[in-house]
């Protein structure tokens, strides 16, 4: 269980969330931006049980990540996080957002973390759910060079450092060994189309389901967890239902990596195409 926000240290309840996610055998883990991480904060997270957290590190340098946070004071906070939450004995996931901005500087962080120990390095696309946010977006070609500078420092890196791949799907067109070789973020579902709704749900602060973090309009929303069980929205939910049962675009169905690749991220053919049923649109093919 990802605990994310918003900034999820601006709750009081935090610990207490965390003792009872322990109690009942759900493995809690915390995603921040580390401006308020400090050692005692680290101590009482693991003392209630966490044991893993991830920081957002959008920059190699001050000047960029302070940019894209739009705070001055951004960057020397997430460093100080990063130090605060391994010295405290917590396993630490860095998480990039990859956009125009800073894909420059992905090389960069990842020679940063491997100085400061961290345990694994996440890049993540950022989901255009606006038009703003779509000018960030990097193009198909800088995706698919980035996406091979990883899979090859991914062999390369000896340090403790695991990257995770952007994408755990498009990886198999780039190298069809990709299954033995190189470490994927989770897949661990048979169906046409990504986790999200399939192996992962989402919870809004305000208790509605939905199939991933990307998806929280009304449209996606499967039920409310202050009027209904989460198993039974998870089971019957129609939304759900239809996520489990796509059919993907003519592109995708007639394509030959679809059972590997399955189409991709469905949040980004939504929200680039407009369709659920489009292709991934970091796709190359
Ligand atoms: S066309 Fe569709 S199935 Fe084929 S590689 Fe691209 S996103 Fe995957």
């Amino acid at each position: 269980m990802l605990l994310d926000g918003g900034e999820p240290l601006l709750r009081k309840d935090l610990t207490e969330i965390i003792r009872y996610a322990v109690r009942v055998g759900v493995t809690p883990h915390l995603s921040t931006n580390g401006l308020l991480l400090d050692c005692k904060t680290v101590k009482k997270l693991r003392k209630a049980g966490l044991q893993s957290i991830q920081v957002s590190l959008d920059g190699a340098f001050s000047e960029t990540h302070n940019f894209i946070r739009g705070y001055s004071e951004s960057y020397d906070s997430a460093i100080a996080a990063i130090q605060n939450a391994r010295q405290g004995g917590l396993s630490v996931t860095v998480n990039t957002v990859l956009m125009k901005h800073n894909i420059k500087e992905i090389p960069g962080i990842i020679n940063l973390l491997i100085k400061m120990k961290v345990d694994f390095y996440r890049v993540a696309s950022i989901v255009p759910v606006n038009e703003t946010l779509k000018k960030l977006c990097v193009s198909t070609q800088e995706f698919k060079d980035l996406l091979s500078f990883l899979v090859k420092s991914k062999r390369q890196i000896r340090d403790n450092l695991q990257i995770i791949l952007p994408s755990n799907k498009l990886v198999y067109i780039l190298d069809e060994k990709a299954d033995s070789n190189i470490m994927l973020s989770t897949s661990l579902t048979s169906n046409i189309g990504c986790e999200a709704g399939t192996f992962l749900c989402n919870i809004t602060p305000d208790g509605w389901v939905t199939p991933c973090v990307y998806f929280s309009e009304e449209q996606f929303r499967a039920g409310n967890i202050r009027r209904e069980k989460l198993a039974s929205i998870w089971s019957k939910s129609p939304i759900f239902r239809a996520f489990r049962n796509l059919k993907l675009a003519r592109k995708c169905m007639g394509c030959s990596y679809l059972m590997k690749c399955k189409g991709g991220c469905r949040a980004l053919a939504f929200y680039f195409f407009g369709s659920l049923k489009e292709q991934d649109p970091r796709c190359w093919i």
